[in-house]
């Protein structure tokens, strides 16, 4: 394990903070890294005219933040070690030898535990005896954690929703949404006295609220206090003359069921205002969220992606396949990454994000990936599409049923 650890810096860091490595009980580590504050600008954009001008960090008590290189290296890192991963079926044999590896499971939620309200058959009882089993090295209890992008629910009404569908009891500190660790971002971005603009509904405003994170704009009041109206010489488009306030310091776009011209409008504003040195965070960028029968609705992403285009900015994003959110589950639980698996149904979400992070990866077919789609991606020759193929797949979480009997 320690040549491998070498090889890949996360596992390196977190493997060498871990003196002990049973969850919950080893030393926290400090909180995830920082990005830098900015983003990285879009392509498109030109070169700013006041570029000359002396750059102030926004955040200056903060001390220094991460370079981007880092990053870059460690994806580059990454993907040279995701070139060996092969899709291979989770058979009984091979689950029991994977699984006595594994001391932290992170699940991803829709399409691999449930569809909806009707919980996956057999998930409920294979967790239940995943979590009942004794991790790496036998005798200890298996870490559970629910690593989901969705920032439409909080972590309370994830609790309940496993409680209502049969799951194992779980703690709210086992759950790791985007709203949640969203929230966890700006407590820590933000000076004292600054708040947030927010893009999103009840569940991402009581997250923040929890927090203490200060902010405004959330559901649908921010949207009905600009008064309808139709664009025209005569009259300024809705949002644009509304009075700012001096407190924000970052845009948060998440899931909002009333986005609206308005609410895109300030957001743009404030995100131009000074010295461009509001912060711009995503939820995430999942574009689509697919309903039974093939259907579909637009997700969060086509919302990120219309204030990043206003903006000309890119958005940091909290959610898969970002390494922030892994990082706040290894924070809370200073678990090892190469005890652990990461179980869901996209790639392009759970499964590259296990795989940017060193995780064991697990593709289960009870949601939106077909194994064709992998099959193509392990025939091609881009090492972006090489990083999103798993290590190993099941038809169903609950196929693991039979590597867990006694
Ligand atoms: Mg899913």
């Amino acid at each position: 394990m320690g040549g491998e650890d070498a090889r890949h810096p996360i596992r390196a860091r977190l493997s060498a903070a871990s003196a002990n490595p049973r969850p919950g009980r080893a030393r926290r580590r400090a909180e995830p890294r920082l990005p830098p504050p900015n983003g990285r600008l879009l392509a498109a954009r030109p070169p700013r005219p006041s570029a000359n001008r002396r750059r102030v960090s926004p955040f200056p008590h903060r001390g220094r933040l991460s370079s981007s290189s880092s990053s870059v290296r460690r994806r580059q890192e990454a993907a040279a070690m995701a070139q060996a991963k092969q899709c291979r079926r989770l058979e009984p044999g091979l689950a029991r030898s994977v699984l006595a590896g594994v001391e932290a499971v992170l699940f991803d939620c829709d399409g691999v535990l449930w569809r909806g309200e009707a919980a996956v058959p057999g998930a409920a009882e294979a967790l239940g005896r995943l979590a009942a089993e004794g991790g790496a090295e036998g005798g200890r209890r298996r870490l559970l954690c629910y690593v989901t992008n969705n920032s439409s629910r909080t972590r309370g009404a994830y609790v309940e929703k496993l409680r209502r569908l049969g799951f194992p009891p779980a703690e709210p500190r086992q759950v790791f949404g985007s709203a949640y660790c969203a929230a966890r971002y700006l407590r820590r971005a933000l000076p004292p006295g600054a708040a947030a603009y927010v893009l999103g509904g009840a569940a991402l405003s009581a997250e923040l609220e929890a927090a203490g994170v200060a902010h405004l704009g959330a559901g649908p009041e921010a949207a009905a206090a600009a008064p309808e109206q139709e664009a025209s010489a005569a009259q300024p488009p809705p949002g644009s003359r509304a009075p700012l306030d001096p407190s924000v310091r970052a845009v948060l776009v998440g899931y909002d069921e009333h986005f609206s011209y308005a609410k895109l409008c300030l957001a743009l504003r404030y995100l131009l205002r000074g010295d461009g040195d509001c912060l711009l965070v995503g939820t995430n960028r999942d574009h689509r969220l697919p309903l039974e029968g093939g259907s579909a609705v637009p997700g969060t992403g086509c919302l990120v992606k219309a204030v990043e285009t206003a903006a000309e900015r890119e958005a940091f994003i909290i959610g898969k396949p970002s390494d922030y959110i892994f990082e706040c589950v290894a924070n809370e639980f200073n678990i090892d990454p190469a005890r652990t698996i990461m179980v869901g149904d996209r790639l392009d979400t759970d499964i590259l994000m296990g795989n940017n992070c060193g995780l064991k990866t697990l593709l289960t077919l009870t949601g939106v990936t077909t194994l064709e789609e992998v099959k193509d991606h392990l025939k091609s020759d881009c090492p972006k599409r090489k990083n999103l193929v798993p290590d190993y797949y099941v038809d169903s979480i609950a196929d693991l049923l039979p590597a867990l009997q006694d």
